[in-house]
């Protein structure tokens, strides 16, 4: 079967955890899937497995911060698939401690990585391809405390270089001692997602008119790595999350927020 026989997902931070478990599940349901992480040996060794249980699963470098890797993941689909059916935005951190240098971490991972890997692999998405931003329930815009924050970001002329603006102004906030006063949480992770969400709607608009459906989805409070071992779902349930969002039908929804297939408050 040649490549574009089957519908081509790639997937950011498919290493371990919620990432792993959604290539597992889209390899299940015949697609292409490229497995992508920052550390090269545990991306390959994971993308093994699946093949070993049978998956139609290809490896490649991605650190979501890195530009060149960005660029280099797209010019090798172009060159393999010629076009991807589906991207999932799943790589993310959630640091212990607040501070400036946290704040900056945390959105450079788990909101400008997500952007900059949209953005370079737009270009390749077909008509009717789906994006799905691996988000939170902590990323309610209810942790916002401002009500003139919240309504830019919710502001549906919001474009994403301001959205980025904003998004940069948190952690010189958290710096200056002021992020309390402008409505922002003490929360780089919450900030992070919120900003993911808001990326989301954006592309979403963007994006209508190419049949390119773009939701976010929380997959839940998960047993991963990052979830931890008291977190009350397996990774199988939080992927299915995921995975259903991947998987719409052309009419499906886009610029949404869910869990478990159903609509969550913004
Ligand atoms: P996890 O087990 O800690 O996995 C995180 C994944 O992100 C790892 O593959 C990690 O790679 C990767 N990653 C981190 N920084 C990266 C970078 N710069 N470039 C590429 N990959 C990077 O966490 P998880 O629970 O599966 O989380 C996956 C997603 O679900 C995250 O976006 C998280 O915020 C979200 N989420 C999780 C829960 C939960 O309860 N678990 C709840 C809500 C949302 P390395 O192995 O190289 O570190």
């Amino acid at each position: 079967m040649s490549a574009r026989e089957r519908e081509v997902a790639v997937v950011t931070g498919g290493n371990r955890g919620l990432g792993l478990e959604t290539c597992r599940q889209l390899a299940r349901r015949g697609f292409r899937v490229v497995l992508t992480s920052r550390n090269e040996q545990n991306g390959a060794a994971a993308a093994e497995r699946l093949k070993a249980e049978g998956g139609n699963v290809t490896y490649h470098r991605l650190d979501v911060t890195q530009p060149g890797m960005i660029a280099s993941l797209s010019k090798d689909l172009r060159r393999d698939t010629g076009a991807i059916d589906v991207l999932v935005n799943n790589a993310g951190i959630a640091l212990d401690g607040f501070n400036a240098e946290i704040a900056r971490q945390t959105l450079k991972v788990n909101f400008l990585g997500a952007v900059a890997t949209s953005e370079a692999l737009l270009p390749l998405l077909c008509r009717h391809g789906r994006i799905v931003m691996v988000s939170s329930g902590m990323g309610e815009l209810s942790c916002i405390s401002s009500t003139g924050l919240r309504k830019r970001l919710e502001d549906p002329s919001l474009t994403r270089d301001t959205l980025v603006e904003l998004m940069q102004s948190f952690p010189r906030d958290v710096a200056e001692g002021r992020h309390k006063e402008r409505g922002w949480p003490s929360s780089a992770y919450r900030v992070s997602k919120v900003g993911l969400n808001a990326f989301t709607r954006i592309l979403a608009r963007e994006l209508r008119d190419q049949a390119v459906l773009v939701n976010t989805v929380s997959p839940g409070w998960v047993r991963t790595d990052m979830g931890g071992p008291s977190a009350a779902r397996g990774v199988e349930k939080g992927a299915a999350s995921i995975v259903w969002a991947a998987t719409l039908p052309h009419d499906g929804p886009t610029g949404g927020f869910f869990r478990d297939g159903r609509p969550i408050p913004w």
